[in-house]
C-alpha cells in the first residue's frame, strides 16, 4: 500500500464530510447509467438523491490568471506588449514557463488550460462554479500608469471560461483596472451576459455591490458578492462610486463595514438562499491569517448571515476553518496563472493549486463536506499533482488548518477532505 493512502478514521466520517461531493459524483454517475445499473443500485441511488436534494455542491478556486502569457498561447492573443520593469512582451512569460516545463501549443483550444480539471468538474459536477478572474478582459492600450504589471485578456477568449461552465467571476481585484477604465468597461461587457455572471466590480457602486445571481432549479439561489480589499494590492482610486465605474472596495474591516454590509445583503437575501462573500485581501505569500480578517469572517458570519467566505489572493492555499457549521477559506490560492520558470517563494510551493467542492446542506444551511482536489500548473495547463505533491498539500493544510479547528486529510492518493466533526 501506498504511504500516502490514508484513511478516514471511520466510514461514517468520511461520508459525513468530504465524502459527501464524492458520493454524490458517484451517485450521479450511476444515475445516467442504463436502467439496470440504477436499478441495482437502487439504495444507494435513493440515499444520495435524497441527499442531492438536501444538498448544493459550489466549486470554488482562487485566482484564475488568463491574461498576460497564457493570453499569448490561447487563440486570440493581444498585443503582447506590457510595462514591467523586467519585461516588455507578454511572449517572455511563454518562453520561461517553455524553458521550465517544455513547448506550449501555439495556439491552444479554449480548454486546453483546464487540462484535468475538465475530467475533475465532470466528476463531481458541482451546482455552482465561481473562480475569481484575475484579469481585465480587454484589447484596451490603456495600462494604468505605475502599476507595475499589466494583466489582460484578449475578450476572443472568454469561451476559455465558459469552457467550463463558470457561473460567476469575482472581480474585485487588483488586476481588473490593470488597462484602465476603457480596460474595465470592456471587462464588463465582454463577461456579462446570460452565461456567466459577475461580482464585485461594476460601471458604478451600485452594479459594483450588487450580487451575482445564480438561480438553481428547485434548489433555491445562490449569492455572490465580491469584495476587494486594500492589502490585496488594489489601488484606493479604483473603488467605485456612485457616479464612476470600479470594484467593490472594503473601506476597512471594520464593525461599520460588517453592519453595513449586513444591512445590504439582508436586503437581497431571502430565505434559503446561499451567500457567499468572495473577498480579494492579503498579501502573495505567507501563511498567516491576522486577527482582523478572522474577525471579520466571523462578524459576516455571525451579523451578516454570510454562509460561504471564499478568501484569495495568496499565491498558496491558507488554512481552512469551519466557524459555527459555515466555512472560511481564508486564501484558496493561485489557480492558474504565468508564473512558471520565475523563482523565489519555491517553498510555498505555488505551482501546485486546489479545487474546492463545497456540499452545502441547505436544510440548515450548513457545511456538509469540503472535497479538494490538488492540481500542478505546468505548461500552462492544470494536470493531476503527483501523490507526493497532494501529500504535502495534505501537511500544510492540516498544520495551517490545525489552529484554526480543522484537520485536513487525505481520501486518496490524489484527493483532500476536511475531517472535522460538523454536529
Ligand atoms: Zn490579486
Amino acid at each position: 500500500m501506498n504511504d500516502y493512502e490514508l484513511k478516514p478514521r471511520t466510514r461514517r466520517d468520511f461520508l459525513k464530510l468530504g465524502g459527501i461531493a464524492t458520493a454524490l459524483a458517484m451517485a450521479k454517475t450511476s444515475l445516467s447509467k442504463d436502467r439496470n445499473n440504477m436499478l441495482s443500485n437502487q439504495d444507494f441511488s435513493t440515499q444520495a438523491s435524497f441527499r442531492d436534494a438536501q444538498t448544493i455542491t459550489l466549486f470554488l478556486c482562487g485566482d484564475v490568471m488568463t491574461g498576460r502569457g497564457i493570453d499569448q498561447a490561447l487563440p486570440y492573443h493581444n498585443d503582447p506588449r506590457i510595462y514591467e520593469p523586467y519585461m516588455t512582451s507578454a511572449q517572455g512569460y511563454v518562453k520561461l514557463a517553455e524553458k521550465a516545463n517544455g513547448p506550449i501549443p501555439k495556439s491552444a483550444d479554449f480548454s486546453y488550460i483546464w487540462g484535468d480539471a475538465l475530467e475533475e468538474l465532470r466528476r463531481i459536477n458541482p451546482d455552482v462554479r465561481v473562480i475569481n478572474l484575475e484579469t481585465a478582459v480587454t484589447t484596451s492600450s490603456e495600462f494604468w500608469p505605475g502599476k507595475g504589471i499589466n494583466y489582460r485578456m484578449h475578450p476572443g477568449n472568454v469561451p476559455c471560461i465558459t469552457a467550463v461552465k463558470i457561473d460567476c467571476c469575482v472581480l474585485a481585484n487588483n488586476h481588473v483596472l490593470d488597462w484602465g477604465y476603457a480596460g474595465l468597461t470592456e471587462t464588463l461587457t465582454s463577461l456579462g451576459g446570460p452565461n456567466i455572471k459577475i461580482a464585485g466590480a461594476g460601471s458604478n457602486l451600485m452594479d459594483a455591490e450588487a450580487p451575482a445571481i445564480i438561480e438553481l432549479a428547485g434548489k433555491g439561489r445562490v449569492l455572490v458578492f465580491g469584495f476587494g480589499h486594500e492589502s490585496s494590492g488594489i489601488p484606493r482610486v479604483w473603488g467605485a462610486r456612485s457616479d464612476k465605474p470600479g470594484v467593490n472596495l472594503l473601506p476597512d474591516l471594520s464593525d461599520g463595514t460588517v453592519d453595513r454590509l449586513a444591512e445590504r445583503i439582508a436586503g437581497f437575501k431571502q430565505k434559503g438562499d446561499c451567500v457567499v462573500a468572495s473577498i480579494h485581501w492579503g498579501g502573495n505569500w505567507g501563511y498567516e491569517i491576522v486577527n482582523v480578517q478572522r474577525e471579520f469572517a466571523h462578524r459576516l458570519i455571525d451579523q451578516a448571515h454570510v454562509d460561504v467566505v471564499h478568501g484569495h489572493s495568496s499565491h498558496h492555499p491558507k488554512g481552512i476553518e469551519v466557524y459555527r457549521g459555515k466555512p472560511i477559506l481564508y486564501g484558496c490560492g493561485d489557480f492558474l496563472n504565468d508564473y512558471e520558470g520565475i523563482s523565489g517563494h519555491e517553498e510555498f510551493r505555488g505551482d501546485l493549486s486546489l479545487m474546492y467542492f463545497m456540499t452545502m446542506d441547505i436544510t440548515t444551511g450548513k457545511l456538509a463536506g469540503l472535497s479538494m482536489t490538488p492540481m500542478q500548473i505546468k505548461r500552462f495547463r492544470l494536470n493531476h499533482a503527483h501523490p507526493d505533491d497532494a501529500h504535502w498539500l495534505q501537511q500544510v493544510l492540516d498544520r495551517e488548518s490545525g489552529p484554526l479547528g480543522a484537520r485536513i486529510e487525505l481520501t486518496d492518493k490524489y484527493r483532500l477532505s476536511l475531517y472535522q466533526n460538523l454536529s
